[in-house]
């Protein structure tokens, strides 16, 4: 990645500079860009005020590990970040509301492999049937598996802008084919972060939850993709003090991973019977 240097110290924070502290919180220079750049923090006010702003919410959304983030949703989530920097208030809003790191450090409850490698078993005879039976059957088995009030999967609709949720089960089932934004939402969060996503109370920060027919208190968000191409978000909600741990996402991340592969083979299929049938 080309990197920018400063050769003076700045007199104010300008877009470059955020940007270049963004990308040095986020690990993204090579070892001599660093020290050059903390060369040039040590002679300049804007730029550390910058560093300490973007290692605090970097820190918080615990992407500092996430080196596998692709790059392509960094930019887009630094370019979020922006947009909701710039509007304050709905930026403070997005980072209350987002706990992912607190899965690191809750108890973990009992394994069981053997149950989501039987689930897995049932979900992959239906690799031959359609597409939405097998997202009813992966969010019934999510739901299951991780305890939940509600299971869902969000399908990602680009020219609209919007998920919407394709296949619920549980409490919350009655919602189906409902929408949110893709630009504020928490699936359009996990997708702009690119890594599974822990949200507390979602309503505080995307007040149409509110309307909601159950409280959601708890929801666990993991992007899905097929190839690099986002198709969505698998994820459970709690209606009550049920709080979601590792294992919950290590159950829901191989649901996801499944659905990514499993769409793929499911869409390349039919792309060829239709080119078969020209
Ligand atoms: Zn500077």
């Amino acid at each position: 990645m080309a990197t920018v240097m400063f050769d003076k110290p700045h007199l104010v924070s300008t877009d470059e500079t955020a940007e270049q502290a963004a990308l040095y919180c986020l690990g993204d220079f090579s070892p001599e860009a660093s020290k050059r750049y903390e060369e040039h923090l040590s002679s300049c006010a804007p730029c550390r005020a910058e560093v300490e702003q973007w290692s605090a919410v970097i820190a918080e959304l615990a992407l500092a590990d996430s080196g596998d983030v692709p790059s392509k949703a960094r930019t887009d989530f630094l370019t979020r970040v922006r947009e909701e920097k710039a509007k304050g208030r709905h930026w403070a809003r997005l980072s209350s509301v987002i706990i992912t790191p607190q899965l690191s450090s809750r108890p973990v409850r009992e394994k069981n492999r053997g149950q989501v490698s039987a689930a897995l078993d049932q979900l992959a005879i239906r690799l031959s049937g359609i597409e939405q039976e097998l997202l009813d059957a992966v969010v019934r088995a999510a739901l299951e598996l991780c305890d939940a009030g509600t299971a869902g999967f969000s399908v990602l609709y680009d020219e609209e802008q919007v998920f919407r949720w394709d296949a619920l089960a549980g409490a919350l089932a009655g919602a189906k084919g409902g929408t949110t934004p893709r630009t504020w939402s928490p699936c359009g969060t996990t997708l702009d972060l690119g890594t599974p996503q822990l949200f507390s109370n979602p309503s505080r920060c995307f007040e149409y939850f509110a309307d909601a027919p159950q409280q959601i208190f708890e929801g666990l968000v993991v992007p899905v993709y097929v190839g690099r191409k986002p198709l969505g978000t698998l994820w459970v909600a709690s209606h009550d003090d049920r709080k979601f741990d590792k294992e919950d996402l290590q159950v829901l991340q191989t649901f996801a991973d499944f659905c990514g592969t499993a769409v793929g083979i499911m869409r390349g299929r039919h792309a060829k019977q239709d080119s078969d049938a020209k």
